[in-house]
């Protein structure tokens, strides 16, 4: 799957799944991960970049490897976790497109 595909996977799931076929009570946090995911990603994707450091705090790899580390776990389970049972979008590969950032912009900070 390449990379385009998993990005029209994430928006179909985001249009679909989610806003139409979840409920919870954290929809409106979710939310927002689920829409400053899509943007990193569409960065990602497309190399818009502010400089040529995959390291720099303005890179898409920082800010997806962000979202992951303080929202992976709902991420992973719940957005792409495969709960909403009706898309025709492969989950998996999203979940490993995303979980490959998970370390960057990590190197140096660890206040967790
Ligand atoms: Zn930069």
């Amino acid at each position: 799957m390449n990379d385009k595909t998993i990005l029209k996977g994430m928006i179909e799931i985001y249009q679909n799944e989610f806003m139409c076929g979840y409920d919870g009570p954290d929809k409106d946090e979710l939310r927002i991960i689920f829409l400053e995911l899509i943007v990193h990603a569409t960065q990602y994707i497309n190399d818009f970049r502010y400089c040529s450091d995959p390291k720099c705090p303005c890179s898409p790899e920082f800010g997806i490897g962000k979202l992951m580390r303080n929202h992976g776990q709902k991420i992973n389970s719940v957005l792409f976790g495969g709960a909403f049972g009706l898309s025709e979008v492969p989950m998996r590969p999203i979940r490993d497109f995303l979980n490959q950032f998970i370390n960057e912009g990590d190197d140096e900070t660890h206040d967790d």
